[in-house]
């Protein structure tokens, strides 16, 4: 019977002791920091702008922040926020905690909060370095391979005897307009197998396939056959017009 009187004391006791403890913790403050602005790291790197936020007991007054021993403000009313910027303060680790004081006069002590203050360039800047760069390279060759072919090959054309052995250097097309071969841009879009070009005899653009060799040479001595067609065609026209005269001359 002493016994369970002895364990069931011990019991309150602890229990009333559990509740002290309890009680101790809820009285003292917490912190608890939030970024507002910037960047936060791993390592408890951070950057920007940032505010220290401190709740306690009921009747807390007022509360002072501390940078590493240096008191950086003081808020004396709730919400007992403050904010800071990394920037204003030395590079590396600091200690970020705050003290509050009761409206009675009791002091309380806030947890501890490591930061490691890091440069503007590791933090927030990091993003738009490697964003530009990327942006530049991409509209550059937008503006390679779309533009400056637009603008350079705009309304000139060539003219180039029929059959002409040409030079194909990275590749050559078949116009699918004219049907002359041409040599292909480097910088030119892909459109799949086939590249975005413009025709430098008919001057129509088209998407143009890339061809062996063979298929070229065959297509420039298909052009002298038009060739032949074409100086024909012009003799007869001649012929005709010369017919023509003739009977013009008769006539008179
Ligand atoms: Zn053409």
């Amino acid at each position: 019977m002493k016994k369970i009187l002895y364990v069931s004391l011990m019991f309150v006791l602890l229990n009333l002791l559990t509740i002290t403890v309890a009680l101790a913790q809820i009285e003292e403050l917490h912190m608890s920091m939030v970024r507002d602005f910037g960047y936060g790291g791993f390592n408890n790197d951070i950057q920007g702008l940032f505010s220290m936020k401190v709740t306690g007991p009921a009747d807390l007054a007022r509360v002072v922040f501390y940078i590493d021993g240096t008191v950086i403000g003081e808020v004396s009313q709730a919400p007992f926020n403050l904010q800071f910027i990394t920037d204003n303060y030395p590079l590396g680790q600091h200690q970020l905690y705050a003290t509050g004081f009761s409206s009675s006069g009791q002091q309380y002590s806030s947890n501890v909060i490591h930061s490691n203050f890091v440069p503007a360039s590791e933090g927030t800047k990091t993003a738009l370095q490697i964003a530009v760069p990327v942006l530049v390279i991409v509209f550059g060759a937008i503006l390679l391979t779309f533009v400056i072919p637009l603008v350079t090959a705009r309304g000139k054309t060539q003219d180039l005897p029929f059959g002409a052995e040409r030079k194909y250097g990275l590749g050559g097309g078949i116009c699918p307009k004219c049907q002359r071969p041409f040599a292909l841009q480097l910088f030119s879009m892909h459109l799949g197998l086939s590249k975005l070009a413009r025709c430098p005899y008919c001057g129509k653009w088209s998407a143009v396939r890339i061809q062996p060799l063979v298929k070229l040479r065959e297509a420039e001595k298909a052009e002298l056959e038009w060739g032949r067609a074409e100086v024909q065609e012009k003799t007869e026209a001649e012929k005709l017009r010369a017919e023509l005269d003739d009977s013009k001359y008769q006539g008179l």
